[in-house]
């Protein structure tokens, strides 16, 4: 290893390879991962694609295995890395190269953070529209290897609709570029859907063309409150009419995650009485303020005529806005009853109450006192489901998975909608992927990776 590591010291400088001390500092969670102890042997920071196949041709003869590290915001650890392992990270590449209006896209190095990306294109009248709590330090490259979903899925689509055109490096160092701007590209097969979601098992991502869309000139915020999951439903239908194709959000809150982030220490307040099971976020983006707003009010108002809704508070201004989101992204609060293990699943949106009931049956049977937490972009059938047992060991965490995990089977849920598999969701992959789903990933994984040198263990043990 400390060949190699002389060799990539010379081949990208100093300030290239980290060792010691600053390996720890730039892994500060992983301390805590469940499964993996240890840090990297070192941190490899490339600034080009050149650099980066150049890393990834001397590893691939050495065998070496290699770990992509974005921003660090995944939830699946999936940037843990043993001390067999190196670490690459795309922080020194974080150049936006282009911003076309024309074709309505943007071009980046796979390490800009989400945020910058989204404020790039907002100052030229342009949207990229994923958008998730983390925006700040999450980075492109990793939204793209995690097919990130977030606050506007029900609208854009997950990170895979955003993506045009796409450069990876592969394990043998060799570069793949096919970062063209068209929409449309039949010619065979797309390639790129290979490396978005595939949490850089199959390949480096370095360098994206993003589709962006129009920047929206009306926003319309409401929060409302709702009797039973079967309103839920219809709302969710009746609303998505009524705003004819505008429809942007759809986050609901169960009760207790309401009540978690708007009762002290959580410094939001309530905007609606604590009666009632269900409270929903809605949100609409659309081109006309004045019309936008009217429809927006109109749509809600025969909602409440129609009995969905029993109370309903629209947003009078941006500080009213950004105050409903602060509730949904207070996910912190539930740091009040740490130790808990967090869930990010999906199914079909009428198997939602029936599950939730059975996963609070369980849990009350099995761990009186829990504390069980639900919250989640329903819209798009995908809950958080955050579980608090008062017991962090690895037996108590394989209980509760069993809990929330089982009643997916049945439904044909997926224990992960949005945040990918990891290290931490690796043994229920089949759990909700077929064995011969399961046997094509590993005929691609070692067509791709035939040593087995790109972030081994993650998604698939091999
Ligand atoms: C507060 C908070 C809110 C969140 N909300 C959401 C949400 O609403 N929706 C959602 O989907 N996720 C959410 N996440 C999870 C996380 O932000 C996303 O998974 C995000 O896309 C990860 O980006 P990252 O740059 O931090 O990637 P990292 O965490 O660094 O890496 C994630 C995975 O991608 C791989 N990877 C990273 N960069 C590359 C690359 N260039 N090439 C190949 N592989 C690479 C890593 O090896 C790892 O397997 C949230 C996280 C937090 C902390």
């Amino acid at each position: 290893m400390s060949q190699l590591i002389e060799e990539l010291t010379r081949l990208l400088g100093d300030k290239g390879v980290l060792t010691g001390e600053a390996v720890a500092e730039r892994n500060p969670l992983a301390g805590l991962s469940q499964s993996h102890a240890g840090l990297p042997s070192a941190v490899i920071r490339p600034r080009t694609t050149e650099d980066v196949a150049a890393v990834l041709k001397l590893c691939h003869r050495h065998e070496q295995a290699i770990v992509p590290q974005g921003g660090m915001t995944g939830l699946v650890e999936g940037t843990v890395a043993s001390s067999n392992e190196l670490a690459l990270t795309l922080e020194r590449m974080t150049d936006i190269e282009e911003i076309d209006p024309v074709t309505r896209t943007m071009t980046v190095q796979a390490g800009v953070p989400l945020q910058a990306a989204q404020e790039a294109a907002e100052e030229h009248g342009l949207m990229l529209p994923l958008d998730l709590g983390a925006r700040g330090s999450a980075t492109v490259g990793g939204n793209v290897s995690t097919n990130a979903g977030g606050n506007r899925v029900i609208r854009y689509g997950m990170m895979r609709e955003m993506v045009l055109g796409l450069e990876a490096v592969m394990a043998d160092g060799t570069v793949v570029s096919s970062l063209g701007k068209m929409i449309k590209n039949n010619a065979g097969y797309d390639i790129k859907q290979l490396f978005i979601g595939s949490e850089g098992t199959l390949g480096i991502v370095t360098r994206i063309v993003l589709r962006l869309r129009q920047l929206p000139k009306s926003q319309n915020t409401a929060f409302v409150a709702v009797e039973s999951f079967d309103k839920v439903t219809a709302f969710l239908s009746s609303i998505d009419g009524k705003l004819g194709g505008t429809l942007s959000a759809f986050e609901v809150m169960w009760r207790d995650f309401y009540e978690l982030v708007t009762k002290a220490p959580a410094e939001n307040r309530p905007p609606i009485p604590y009666d009632y099971p269900y409270y929903i976020l809605v949100e609409s983006l659309g081109a006309d303020q004045e019309a936008d707003a009217e429809r927006f009010e109109a749509a809600l108002a025969e909602t409440l005529e129609e009995e969905l809704l029993v109370d309903a508070v629209i947003a009078k201004s941006q500080n009213e806005r950004n105050a409903m989101w602060a509730m949904r992204d207070d996910v912190g609060q539930c740091l009040q009853f740490w130790p808990f293990f967090a869930f990010d699943v999906s199914m079909g949106i009428p198997d939602m109450e029936t599950y939730v009931s059975e996963v609070k049956q369980s849990l009350d049977k099995d761990w009186p006192g829990h504390r069980c937490v639900i919250f989640g972009h329903l819209g798009d059938g995908n809950l958080h489901v955050i579980v608090g047992v008062g017991d962090e060991s690895k037996d108590a965490r394989r209980a509760v998975e069993n809990i929330v995990y089982s009643p997916l089977r049945e439904r044909q849920g997926s224990v992960s909608a949005e945040h990918g598999i990891g290290l931490e969701k690796q043994p229920y992959l089949d759990w909700t992927r077929s064995d011969a789903e399961i046997s094509l990933m590993r005929t691609l994984k070692s067509a791709l990776d035939p040593k087995g040198i790109l972030n081994p263990g993650k998604v698939l043990q091999l």
